[in-house]
Order: structure tokens, then C-alpha cells, then sequence
């Protein structure tokens, strides 16, 4: 057993670190999936019947997901409490407060134009055969194909917020906040049924937004709709197809 002296006590850490990080993503994602698998069962009921196969399948790349989430996640965290690696904060006050929202808003941003990119460059047909092809053989997808990746596609989205971490100050609770709603869209994108008000998705406000209604259209039409949060890239590139037409979702 190694001790604090020795010199491969920090290695002992680092991937203590990483099977903590790995399990926490893994609850995560079994609450988060399985808590709106529930709802989907109340408020859509058979949405998911005859799906019990491809769901076993999302649920095992979803976990190795996770793993591959929670290695870099677990390196970062321990630099962090060890060694005061990155930019992240704890005293509300070291920046001003309006920071807040806006660093909010510049993590969803910028993790959106990495997705844009990384999600489009995926559908080249070399790329979308090695490694996004798991993705979408989810058809349709469910709750549980949150994080139904190939481990390719799981790296290229693992490494974002650990970068960033290190070139954009936030504060841990606004971190906390990326993580979830991260987590949360991740879920519902995939739920085929819209959770927002109808009001919502159609306004000018939802006209800018990433829901399953236009998600939908993506896993059906494949070349459109990349976007992960936000319609920007895909409005200024000429890939938007807007929503599937109310109804879709029954
Ligand atoms: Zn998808
Ligand atoms: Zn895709």
C-alpha cells in the first residue's frame, strides 16, 4: 500500500480520482436516463416497446462512455484539489457577478462549436462508419442513448470541459450548472418526445435552441442539424432543417 512519502502515492490518487469521477458520470447517467425512461413511460407510453435490444445496446456504450468521461474528468479534479490546476473558483467574489451568466453561456458556446465541428467532420463517411455510426444505430433513439458513443466519439467530447477548465475562468457552481444542463438536454435531445412547451420550441427564443424536436430531424435525416445547444452553426452554415413538425412525437 502506498503512502503519502512514497512516489507513487500521486498515481494511486490520479486513478483513485478517475473511479470516482468514472462512477459519479455512470450514476449520473443511470438516474438521468432512467429517471426520463419513467417519464417517457407515463407520458408516452409503448414509446419504447420492442426497443428492449437496441436499449441494452445504449446502455453498455453509455457505460463505457462514462469511463472514458471519468479518466480525464479525474485527473483534473485531482489537479485541482492538489495542486491548483485550473481556472475554476470557489469565492463567488474573485470575479464580478455578471461573469457568472456570462461564463455560462461562453462554456455552452464554445462546447457547442466543438460539437458543431467534431459532429460534422463525423459524418464524413470514412469518420460516420468508424466512429459515429454507433450513435445513430439508435433508430429511434431513447432516453438511455444519452451517451451511446463509440469510444472515438466519446473522446473527442470528454476533452472539452477539461480544456476549458483551463483557459476560462468559472466558478465551481456554474460548472456544476454546464454539467447539468449538459447532462439534462443530453437525455431529453434523445427522448423522442419534445419536453418544452410547443409556445417555447416555436418562439424566436426556441428558434435559437437545441431541443428533440430538432434533434429528431438529425437522427433521421443524418446530414442537418449537428448543433448541440444552439441553431447558430448550423444557421450560418446552411445545415439547419428546423423541427420536426408538431406530432412527430406521439
Ligand atoms: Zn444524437
Ligand atoms: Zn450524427
Amino acid at each position: 500500500m502506498a503512502d503519502a512519502a512514497s512516489p507513487t502515492a500521486p498515481i494511486v490518487a490520479i486513478v483513485l480520482s478517475a473511479l470516482v469521477m468514472t462512477a459519479i458520470v455512470a450514476v449520473r447517467y443511470l438516474l438521468s436516463s432512467g429517471g426520463f425512461a419513467l417519464a417517457t413511460r407515463a407520458k408516452r407510453p409503448g414509446l419504447y416497446k420492442g426497443l428492449n435490444r437496441q436499449i441494452g445496446a445504449e446502455l453498455r456504450w453509455s457505460l463505457l462512455s462514462a469511463a472514458i468521461y471519468g479518466i480525464p474528468a479525474g485527473v483534473v479534479a485531482w489537479g485541482w484539489q492538489q495542486h491548483g490546476w485550473t481556472r475554476i473558483y470557489t469565492d463567488a467574489g474573485t470575479y464580478p457577478l455578471w461573469w457568472m451568466p456570462v461564463s455560462l453561456f461562453v462554456y455552452l458556446f464554445a462546447h457547442d462549436t466543438w460539437f458543431y465541428w467534431t459532429h460534422r467532420l463525423m459524418h464524413e463517411p470514412h469518420a460516420f462508419r468508424i466512429a459515429h455510426a454507433v450513435h445513430h444505430a439508435s433508430r429511434p433513439p431513447t432516453a438511455w442513448a444519452a451517451m451511446a458513443f463509440h469510444p472515438i466519439e466519446a473522446i473527442t467530447g470528454t476533452v472539452v470541459i477539461p480544456v476549458l477548465v483551463f483557459l476560462i475562468p468559472i466558478h465551481v457552481g456554474v460548472l456544476l450548472a454546464v454539467l447539468t444542463i449538459m447532462t439534462v438536454m443530453g437525455v431529453t435531445n434523445h427522448m423522442g418526445w419534445e419536453i418544452f412547451p410547443r409556445a417555447l420550441v416555436h418562439s424566436r427564443l426556441g428558434g435559437g435552441l437545441i431541443t428533440a424536436s430538432h434533434h429528431h430531424l438529425h437522427h433521421e435525416k443524418y446530414r442537418c442539424n449537428y448543433g448541440l445547444y444552439f441553431r447558430f452553426w448550423d444557421r450560418l452554415c446552411g445545415t439547419d432543417s428546423g423541427v420536426a413538425q408538431p406530432g412527430w412525437d406521439r
